[in-house]
């Protein structure tokens, strides 16, 4: 479909004062030699029943060629492409009133066909919901993508020696007892024995010496909502699909056997998710899913295999089964994995070969970084990453001198297994500032004093890396000779927070207009103490402005100064005023400076016109009404009817009231 045409037919918005929203028009325009449906709702500008701006927009159809587009009038002028969001909006427009001639109408339903409940709108929006999906189908096809129906290439009968290996591993790590409601018999699937407690009971998630076999065993209540109350663990294995391409992890969630006796396994045995890839494509599917409430996690079946959008992995842990992992990896883009060298590793507790694996399949890089020991990165990568270090490593590039922002070389200035993703996205940092400039000697610095780059960045357009660090190194050393200890918990300062003080300081010497370009304010002999100095200057210029600001929003407040029956009203006058305020009657209106000198709310004082200086009441008003008005302890004005209808009264006369009324007598009651 050539959009790029039927962009050039103008349209935008309509106006007309009523509350239609929408005024449709049709337009059955040739491209390419189809005859195509053009629908545009154009916008009534008129209308402002509905707080959300929406933008005009045009669903071209094709019924030949099976497509569907569209396209903001907001976009016009941008380059042509397609957009869903065009797609949202006629969803919503389902069930609005619309206006529509009857001729294009009556083209609607030539093109639609069938019975609408509202011009034809309801079953466009339908046509194009279902085009768009066979579109993204035949879309992801071509991208070589799993199709959701692909679940059904995996082989449905268990991988040999699975169940072997659930009784020669899974069952005898086991260590779970499950006990019946009076905490005193239960069921050890250590040994698989009824016992009774003796002594001490049973209780939920306690570790206990089994009575029978003696082995530490975890409690948990029959039908509790504990995990292993109903299941021993989730199990992966690995399969190759019926097509002979398609690699499948298949997941099994192990329920316990009421008895103990695990005669057969398989009984037990619930499939609940699997994996697929292909090539560098990846899926996952559902047969069950759990919804969470109140601490308790309600698990339900699903009647079909369910495409999944996340990758994560069902249920969190499982027992991963390598049997036929080598045979059904053979000819992917996993074969070459260290599958085994993975699973022995002991640098970190927790394991994902699913994620190794899969990760194998859609990044070239995990090969090097695992085979040539970049095992904390590895771990990293396949555990989560951090949103700061997510794209400190060119994922997705098929050359290992892409996939790094910085020359490789300097992957030689640390151990492999030291070097973190956190290192990579500093390193990346300094190198696109300095480039070539830096030297090694530098890099291995900076990598060593684990600094947050941001911390060096600012000094950089005077002095080189070296001298910035020699700086805070020297500066470090300093505070830490004359560190002195006053608690346990104290430690001395390290180069980071040394770094970032010095960071803090160049930002105030910049807000103060202080030359950087001088070595001595670039360099100060003693940091801490000119940080001092600059961070008292910064806090002093600041109230000065603060104070100013303040003064224009109590004179624009004047307005509303009143008084009646022995009682006035006024702004509070200064920030100090405020603040004693709130001291004196104890409440927190001290903290409202900042707020009344942005405009925000604005604070007033209600008091007796025989002790004006002596605190009484205090008054938020808000957008011209009044939010609260309270005295000692946060008691409210409402409990005091002289204050209430003294408020009142100015609420109506004064602040919302309009100038001739405010100036009239009241009459005498
Ligand atoms: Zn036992």
């Amino acid at each position: 479909m050539d959009l790029k045409k039927i962009k050039k037919i103008p349209f935008g918005d309509f106006s007309e004062k009523s509350r239609v929203r929408w005024k449709v028009e049709v337009r059955r325009p040739v491209v390419s030699g189809e005859r195509l449906l053009a629908v545009d709702f154009l916008r009534n500008t008129e209308c402002t029943a509905y707080k959300r701006e929406d933008s005009s927009f045009r669903i071209v159809c094709g019924k030949k060629s099976r497509e569907v587009r569209g396209i903001m009038a907001a976009d016009a002028d941008k380059p042509v492409r397609v957009t869903d969001e065009a797609l949202r909006a006629i969803s919503g427009c389902r069930h609005e009133y619309i206006l529509i001639s009857e001729k294009d109408e009556a083209a609607l339903s030539r093109f639609l066909g069938g019975a609408s409940q509202n011009h034809y709108i309801d079953l466009l929006a339908d046509w194009a919901e279902e085009v768009r999906e066979e579109q993204k189908k035949r879309e992801r096809q071509k991208r070589g993508g799993l199709m959701d129906e692909d679940y059904r290439l995996c082989p449905e009968a268990l991988p040999a020696g699975l169940l072997e290996f659930i009784r020669e591993t899974v069952l005898p790590e086991d260590d779970t007892l499950v006990y019946k409601k009076g905490n005193v018999r239960g069921l050890c699937y250590a040994c698989g024995q009824e016992v009774r407690a003796r002594g001490q009971r049973f209780r939920q998630n306690e570790r206990v010496r089994c009575p029978n076999c003696g082995q530490e065993v975890i409690c948990v209540l029959e039908g509790s909502s504990a995990f292993r109350a109903d299941f021993v663990e989730n199990i992966i294995a690995v399969q190759k699909g019926t097509d002979g391409e398609t690699v499948f992890f298949r997941q099994w969630l192990l329920r316990r056997d009421p008895s103990a006796h695990w005669e057969r396994i398989e009984v037990f045995l619930k499939e609940t998710a699997r994996y697929a890839v292909r090539g560098r494509k990846t899926a996952k599917w559902q047969r069950e899913s759990k919804e969470n409430y109140y601490m308790n996690c309600e698990r339900y079946d699903m009647e079909e295999w369910t495409r999944w959008r996340d990758n994560r992995i069902y249920d969190g842990g499982y027992y991963f089964y390598p049997g036929g992992a080598a045979e059904a990896l053979q000819g992917t883009r996993m074969q070459y994995a260290d599958l085994e060298g993975y699973l022995a590793d002991k640098t970190s507790r927790w394991k994902n070969p699913v994620h190794f694996l899969e990760y194998h399949a859609k990044y070239p890089v995990m090969e090097f970084l695992w085979k040539k020991g970049y095992k904390t990165i590895t771990h990293r990568r396949i555990g989560g990453m951090s949103r700061e270090t997510r794209d400190a490593i060119r994922w997705q590039r098929d050359s290992l001198k892409e996939c790094f922002k910085f020359p490789l070389r300097f992957l030689r200035l640390k151990l492999p297994e030291e070097w973190t993703l956190d290192d990579i996205a500093r390193l990346n940092a300094l190198w696109q500032m300095q480039g070539e400039k830096l030297k090694e000697e530098e890099i291995r610095m900076f990598l060593e004093m684990r600094i947050d780059t941001k911390d060096v960045l600012a000094a950089l357009p005077y002095a080189s890396v070296g001298r910035i660090l020699g700086y805070i190194k020297k500066q470090t050393e300093k505070r830490q000779a004359a560190f002195v200890k006053r608690h346990d918990w104290e430690k001395p300062p390290g180069f980071a927070s040394v770094a970032h003080e010095y960071r803090d300081y160049l930002s105030e010497c910049t807000q103060l207009g202080l030359d950087l370009h001088n070595r001595e304010v670039l360099f100060p002999k003693d940091l801490k103490a000119a940080h001092e100095r600059t961070m008292a200057q910064v806090s002093f210029e600041k109230n000065k402005t603060d104070q100013g600001k303040f003064q224009k929003a109590v004179d624009r407040l004047e307005k509303y100064s009143w008084q009646k029956d022995g009682l006035l009203i006024r702004p509070a006058g200064t920030q100090e005023e405020l603040r004693d305020e709130g001291r004196a009657l104890h409440h927190c209106v001290g903290g409202y400076i900042r707020q009344m000198a942005d405009g925000e709310t604005a604070i007033f004082f209600v008091r007796k016109l025989d002790a004006p200086d002596t605190p009484y009441f205090t008054l938020e008003l808000q957008k011209k009404r009044v939010i609260q008005c309270r005295t000692a302890h946060n008691a409210s004005y409402e409990r005091y009817p002289e204050i209430l209808s003294f408020v009142q009264e100015w609420e109506q006369e004064v602040v919302t009231g309009n100038e001739g009324k405010k100036k009239k007598e009241e009459p005498a009651a």
